[in-house]
């Protein structure tokens, strides 16, 4: 029997997401060590400490099943975010959030429209349930409110946003935010807010896109995890604020254990280590400032960033990336997304980032390493 004529064409078609190459993949290809990885947005300084002794305590119970409720990691984003319990689900990551919300609300056929360059698990999912992605190009590496409110038809169902965007790490700000949500009045459809890389974020205008929640006129889904800013994506752990109804709608599709119970705990104890957030904002911030420095001193245009990442031009950057593994350091390309000259960097620790610039110059210098 032939397998491929049972899988139907939505799912035969889907270009499988491509993770960043993790280090010991290639140290064992390259025969390499001391390998470093600016690859996947990750904290560089590891997880928060307090997350550790927590999860650290809670080993003698993997025998049971976890809190399906996630009640007490809840009931303390509630109080932390000034919403009520009702309006939070926790899940596998945001990337199970951004599924349950595509299993949820989307029949066969329905588009969600997205920009044609934010994080590619949009239209993954979309078109592993059958639905429609409408792309929408960004304007100046920023997605372009207007043109997406544009873009939505009457078979909209979902609009994925992310702000900050991965992988430009640019924003959208406050003013065209509110008009955008204007636009979408009236509109049968729920706005996705994947602020993964909202904590990053310093600029005055950014808007909170939760502020609105709940005036009855959008709905509007806040995504944000506990991969980045809390060093936890290994873990595998995020949430969702929604107004009451369509949490509860996502609630059903979901596993019933689907975060498990280290993640729970960790998340809990992360959210309350303000010393390990402040030190991972300080790095970020010192370790953006020096790469951009020196991607000026190297005469490389890159795009301002708000997260913790940064978008950079280099000529072929495949070629680039290449030499980089020859050095040991492995970024992102970019080709899948459709920057084929450019590289994104995630800001490492000070000694990391020293390491990438160097090798980046020698590469650039045509020594392949
Ligand atoms: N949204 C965006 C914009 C991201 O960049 C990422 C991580 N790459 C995610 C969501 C998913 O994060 P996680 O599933 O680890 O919470």
């Amino acid at each position: 029997m032939d397998i491929r004529l049972l899988v139907p064409e939505w799912v035969r078609t889907l270009a499988p997401y491509e993770p960043g190459l993790p280090i010991e993949e290639l140290e064992r290809k390259l025969g390499i060590q001391g390998s470093i990885k600016l690859a996947s947005n990750e904290n560089p300084l590891g997880p928060s400490p307090r997350a550790l002794e927590a999860v650290q305590a809670a080993l003698p119970t993997l025998h049971r099943y976890p809190d399906g409720s996630a009640f007490f990691l809840k009931r303390r984003l509630a109080e932390r975010l000034s919403v009520s319990t009702d309006e939070i689900l926790v899940g596998n990551g945001s990337n199970e959030l951004i599924e349950l919300v595509v299993r949820t609300f989307l029949r066969p056929r329905d588009e969600a429209v997205m920009a044609e360059q934010a994080f590619v698990v949009y239209r993954l999912v979309t078109q592993a349930a059958a639905g429609v992605p409408r792309v929408v190009p960004l304007r100046d590496y920023t997605h372009d409110l207007e043109a997406i409110a544009e873009a939505v038809t009457p078979r909209t169902r979902l609009v994925f946003l992310a702000n900050p965007n991965n992988p430009t790490g640019t924003i959208y700000r406050r003013h065209a935010w509110e008009e955008f949500l204007l636009a979408m009045r009236g509109r049968q459809l729920i706005v996705v807010a994947d602020d993964a890389y909202a904590e990053y974020v310093e600029d005055p205008e950014y808007p909170d896109s939760m502020a609105l929640r709940g005036d009855g006129t959008v709905p509007v889904v806040t995504l944000r995890t506990f991969s980045k800013l809390y060093g936890l994506a290994g873990l595998r752990i995020g949430y969702a604020v929604a107004p009451p109804a369509v949490v509860e709608a996502m609630g059903r599709v979901r596993q019933p254990f689907n975060v498990n119970g280290l993640a729970q705990v960790a998340a809990l104890a992360a959210l309350g280590d303000t010393e390990h957030v402040a030190r991972t904002l300080e790095v970020n911030r010192a370790g953006m400032a020096y790469l951009t420095r020196e991607f000026r001193k190297l005469d490389l245009e890159f795009v301002p960033s708000s997260a913790n990442f940064v978008l950079v031009r280099v000529g072929q950057g495949a070629k680039v990336y290449e030499g980089l593994l020859r050095h040991g350091v492995i970024v992102r390309p970019m080709d899948g997304y459709g920057f084929p000259h450019h590289l994104r960097i995630t800001v490492g620790l000070p000694e990391e980032n020293a390491r990438c610039i160097a090798a980046l110059a020698a590469v650039l210098r045509g020594n392949p390493g």
